[in-house]
């Protein structure tokens, strides 16, 4: 008997891979394969946070309101994605690069309108979008102006359909339909916590401490309840915890969308879409209010 090939296995939940069928491959320089859009979204979900905190510090209710907006036009996602007018990379010690596209998306009020899109590109087309934004403030899209500056041309014309070639069993890009779905989700939700937000709450720069709950709450939640105030439902992981250096009593929610039930295991498949660090009990109670879908039976 022979062992044959060496398995291949999901870099996010390690499950082993069908040797035929289709798998994510969503970096050119990192072989790293998922078995689900799920799976791949849970395996970015600390870079995606990164970027989100960031945001989140610099960025007004109004622009989400303008995101939402025009999110709904396809040909705003189209010039987002597929005709930048610049194209930033920025990359790591481990040679791990996010893209930034920058698009100009016309005038409104008199005012320049900017898009940026954040992304990890395979074969220069977007294949995992991290963040979308539309802004009408010149600095706020100057940030996203760093690393080495490629030649945009390279990066525009064709839209995600077209690049699908020969089919070789990998997927290159997650569909458009879910990232625009879940970018519609993302600033919803982060509206509504910027709205119900106390000023004595877990300040935006602190939040980047709390990451490492994020896995801990996904994995080992004190309970799930279902968020239905928005159009999609929603799942909410709740962990209680203490901050080691003063002790602080704080809950980290996590806000997930359901993807089902992989059969294998019976576990539900979930994509991360906002989580945060929270010592504000009303807050912490208005993402609590669904029904409770899992936890101790008494409050
Ligand atoms: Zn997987």
């Amino acid at each position: 008997m022979k062992f044959g090939k060496t398995p291949l296995f999901c870099t996010s939940c390690r499950k082993e891979l069908p040797e035929e069928g289709p798998v994510l491959l969503l970096e050119d320089n990192h072989a790293r394969y998922f078995c689900t859009e799920a799976c791949a979204e849970k395996f970015y979900t600390p870079i995606v946070k990164r970027y989100k905190d960031f945001q989140l510090r610099l960025q007004s209710k109004e622009q989400d309101s303008l995101l939402d907006e025009m999110l709904g036009d396809p040909s705003v996602i189209d010039a987002l994605l597929y005709s930048p007018n610049e194209v930033w990379m920025v990359s790591n010690l481990a040679d791990e690069c996010v893209y930034h596209f920058i698009s100009e998306l016309g005038e409104k009020d008199g005012k320049k309108i900017s898009g940026v899109c954040a992304s990890l590109v395979k074969k220069f087309k977007p294949s995992f979008v991290i963040t979308l934004l539309v802004t009408k403030k010149i600095d706020f899209v100057n940030e996203y102006r760093c690393g080495v500056k490629l030649d945009a041309a390279n990066f525009q014309g064709s839209s995600s359909k077209s690049s699908v070639e020969q089919y070789d069993g990998q997927l290159d890009y997650l569909s458009e339909e879910i990232v625009i779905t879940l970018e519609k989700i993302k600033s919803e939700l982060l509206a509504i916590h910027l709205e119900n937000r106390n000023e004595f709450d877990v300040p935006y720069e602190h939040f980047t401490k709390y990451d490492h709950y994020l896995q801990l709450t996904l994995d080992a939640p004190d309970e799930i309840r279902a968020f239905n105030d928005l159009d999609t439902p929603l799942w909410c992981y709740i962990k209680s915890g203490r901050n080691l250096d003063d002790e602080q009593a704080f809950f980290y929610l996590v806000i997930c969308l359901n993807q089902g039930v992989e059969q294998q295991t019976g576990k539900s498949i979930v994509i991360p879409v906002f989580s945060f660090p929270t010592i504000d009990s009303k807050i912490y109670n208005f993402f609590r209010t669904g029904k409770k879908l899992f936890g101790p039976s008494q409050n």
